[in-house]
């Protein structure tokens, strides 16, 4: 596997091990079914206690039965999945960042007790409503409004592109609660088969088709006062989540261009035209040396998250650069993969253009690449240019 600086090297024997399992369980229980899922627009729901099992969500938290291993060791996790497919990243980010997260950082004791456990062994699936139909890139435009009624709430509005809501036993709605004069974000844990919650598949995608997109319908649905994440107001509930889910993005990207590596170096390694393989063609050399940099450097920066994280050090603003540029490095070296691969390259049989594609979707969500190029542009000159 490409590791061209031999960053291996510094990973400790957990870390290691860590990344030998996950890989192991991908190649033999995910890898070979997962084209026939990317065809059928499905997710192997069946596997999803067994990766609980193994420790894929969130295993860098601390408590509740869950792991609290290194940010290196989540990192390369993450990078494991999503050389199988970023569906199966999304999984884990969705589980483990965006719904352990929160309820770990701002829930009650009994909020803990009662998802924590579930939610690490895979027997209760979560997702989190953050964006609308009107309301994407802008989520402090949300619409979805809490109202005071007796001892709990009333929910109303409607959240869309939503990983897991159909499957989900719980949802983290983030909404802007009125009986409060300033509209404050808060985030409240809905069970799906409350009164008045619907969650509609999305099943038109042409990218991350292995994973499960819904809607969330909320019509006067009530929560009790202990639904409601009591240690969060504002829009930093949901943005600390999103830099935990990016974190694990920069990392899953590299996996997914790595993937894409190896399978267009073996490809034009076997592969011959005019008399010998393509590889001995300059053409061809020049992408895969071009190739083999970019993933570098993107292994780079993510490694240094993980060192910046793990002290402490860590900003939204390093996430953002991370994110942005490697996604940006997946996408494009999966294009090139493609383009080695030839007539096969646009086959399900090889994972370059399945990569391609759902890259398309890993540099919209969590915040678009141009989302991310205002983030460093206001960091780097102290000047918003959201609007
Ligand atoms: C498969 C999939 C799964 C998802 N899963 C989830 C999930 O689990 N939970 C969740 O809450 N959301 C989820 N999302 C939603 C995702 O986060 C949003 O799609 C994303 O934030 C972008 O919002 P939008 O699609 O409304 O695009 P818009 O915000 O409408 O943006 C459209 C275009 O305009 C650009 N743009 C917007 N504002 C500006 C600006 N100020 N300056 C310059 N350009 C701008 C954007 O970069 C983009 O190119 C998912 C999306 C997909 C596709």
């Amino acid at each position: 596997m490409l590791d061209y600086v031999d960053l291996e090297a510094d990973l400790g024997p957990e870390e290691r091990l860590i990344r030998d399992t996950t890989r192991e369980f991908v190649d033999e229980r995910i890898r070979p079914e997962i084209a026939a899922h990317y065809e059928a627009g499905t997710f192997p729901t069946e596997l999803i206690p067994e990766m609980g099992e193994m420790g894929f969500y969130a295993p860098n938290l601390e408590g509740y039965g869950l792991p609290n291993v290194s940010e290196t060791a989540y990192g390369v996790l993450m990078q494991e999945l999503e050389a199988c497919d970023s569906g199966l990243r999304s999984m884990a980010s969705v589980q483990g960042a965006l719904v352990m997260y929160p309820i770990h950082a701002f829930g009650s004791e009994a909020q803990k007790e009662r998802w924590l456990p579930a939610l690490g062994d895979g027997d209760a699936v979560g997702c989190f409503g953050l964006t609308e139909p009107e309301h994407g890139s802008n989520p402090a435009g949300m619409e979805t409004a809490a109202e005071r009624d007796g001892d709990g709430y009333v929910l109303d509005g409607s959240k869309t592109w939503i990983t897991n809501a159909p499957i989900a036993d719980v949802a983290v709605v983030w909404a802007r609660d009125r009986s409060h004069e300033d509209d404050p974000v808060r985030g409240f844990l809905v069970e799906t088969d409350r009164d008045g919650v619907s969650t509609n598949e999305i099943t038109e995608k042409l990218s991350l088709r292995a994973s499960i997109t819904g809607e969330i319908g909320l019509n006067d649905v009530y929560v009790p006062e202990g639904n409601v994440l009591p240690d969060v107001s504002g829009m930093k509930g949901p943005l600390s989540c999103l830099t935990q889910a990016r974190y694990g993005i920069a990392w899953g990207a590299v996996g997914a261009a790595r993937d894409c590596f190896e399978t267009a170096r073996a490809y034009a390694t076997d592969r011959e035209q005019f008399g010998g393989p393509i590889a001995r063609y300059q053409l061809q050399q020049e992408k895969l040396a071009e190739m083999a940099t970019a993933i570098t450097l993107a292994q780079l920066l993510a490694y240094r998250l993980a060192d910046l994280k793990e002290r402490g050090d860590l900003r939204p603003q390093h996430v953002s650069m991370a994110k942005r540029n490697n996604v940006r490095t997946a996408r494009d070296q999966a294009r090139v993969a493609r383009e080695i691969l030839g007539g096969n390259g646009i086959t399900t049989d090889y994972s370059p253009m399945r990569h391609m594609a759902n890259m398309e979707t890993v540099y919209t969500y969590e915040g678009t690449h141009d989302i991310h190029t205002l983030i460093l542009g206001e960091d780097l000159t102290g000047i918003p240019a959201y609007s």
